[in-house]
């Protein structure tokens, strides 16, 4: 497993504007920066403009921005602040709040939450590389509504019903499903599950309608008190629910309907990234 950054390790890689934005080129230009001018279509090599945050062809003078189309262009808050930002995003296990990036950074608080918003929304593009396939569980739960943290709730209520897909010791995916019917389920699990496929469930109606997909199918009835049956069982998903949930709570306090997806994608982005962490700040940055 590589190791990510530590903190000082970023700082000395990082030490200001100039050096994010060199390795910005970098990682989207690649190591020797040899790209056809958009203008004199020249394969030509991009030197730094003194005093500008932007690289000009050897030929013609053309400028490129390699902040352009990014999240940083159009920001005033400087670039070793959103490098510094993404490196809490992808090093931090259970995501960060928009305060705790206020007072890491010293900007507004409206300012760091839409820093986390934008970065979020990326790790969401990053993230799903499906088909999986092997032996897998699948499972819904229910996020967010205000009665999360009070007594049992009901199941249902103001929350959201999310279906979730995990391979064992591999990758999952989540996503927002209207509800827990066949329909609203069965889909999105034939656009991520190869064919012949294994998959482990509860006695839900709706999954077992998954052998009629292709899939072989075998379920526990966790209302008889069943929890695993031979193969079968939804331990791992389980585990990431509960993970999940104490994420949200510990940093979101409430994350509503809208914004769910791209915590759910967040915390997808960690999880499956998770064997290789230090690739997790290149690959974010190579995305924009
Ligand atoms: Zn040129």
């Amino acid at each position: 497993m590589s190791k990510p950054l530590s903190v000082l390790q970023f700082f000395k890689q990082f030490p200001d504007d100039d050096t994010c934005l060199e390795h910005l080129m970098t990682v989207r230009y690649g190591k020797d920066r040899k790209l056809a001018c958009p203008k004199c279509e020249k394969a030509s090599k991009f030197h730094k403009v003194s005093g500008r945050p932007v690289y000009s062809c050897q030929f013609c003078g053309h400028q490129i921005s390699p902040m352009a189309g990014t999240p940083f262009h159009r920001s005033s808050t400087p670039l070793q602040k959103w490098f510094y930002a993404i490196y809490l995003f992808t090093t931090t296990r259970h995501g960060v709040p928009a305060k705790e990036l206020q007072r890491q950074l010293s900007v507004t608080y409206k300012t760091a939450w839409r820093m986390g918003h934008e970065i979020r929304k990326y790790m969401a593009d990053v993230d799903g590389d499906p088909p999986l396939s092997g032996h897998l569980e699948v499972d819904e739960t229910y996020v967010g509504g205000k009665s999360q943290q009070v007594g049992r709730p009901s199941r249902k209520g103001n929350k959201t019903a999310v279906l979730g897909v995990i391979e064992r010791d591999g990758k999952v995916m989540t996503k927002v499903v209207k509800n827990a019917g066949q329909k609203a389920l069965i889909p999105p699990i034939c656009a991520t599950v190869e064919k012949g496929s294994t998959i482990s469930s509860d006695e839900l109606q709706a999954y077992k309608k998954l052998r009629d997909h292709g899939y072989i199918h075998g379920y526990v009835k966790h209302s008889g008190y069943q929890w695993t049956k031979g193969i079968h069982h939804t331990n791992t998903l389980e585990g990431y629910w509960a993970r999940l949930k104490l994420s949200i709570r510990g940093t979101h306090i409430h994350v509503s309907r809208k914004y769910l997806p791209n915590y759910l994608a967040e915390f997808e982005y960690r999880y499956n990234m998770r064997t290789t962490p230090s690739l997790m700040f290149d690959r974010l940055l190579a995305s924009f």
